[in-house]
């Protein structure tokens, strides 16, 4: 099972942080900011430029690459 790392920005408090989850947890909303607990959190895409028109695919597409085809 693919654990990749993400990176998320809290929406909260502006935290920045990366975690090791699961598209499951991901999906379920199981990802919590670290500094302040809230799971209102945007997932954020440093290292890969697939993304086209400020595009969230939402993880779930299973057409972009980083939905881990
Ligand atoms: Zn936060």
């Amino acid at each position: 099972m693919l654990m990749p790392n993400y990176d998320f920005v809290c929406k909260s408090c502006g935290n920045s942080f990366t975690e090791l989850v699961s598209i499951k947890a991901k999906e379920d909303g199981l990802v919590k900011c670290p500094r302040c607990g809230s799971n209102d959190i945007k997932q954020v895409y440093k290292s890969m430029n697939f993304i086209r028109k400020g595009g969230e695919c939402g993880g779930n597409c299973s057409g972009c690459h980083g939905c881990g085809a």
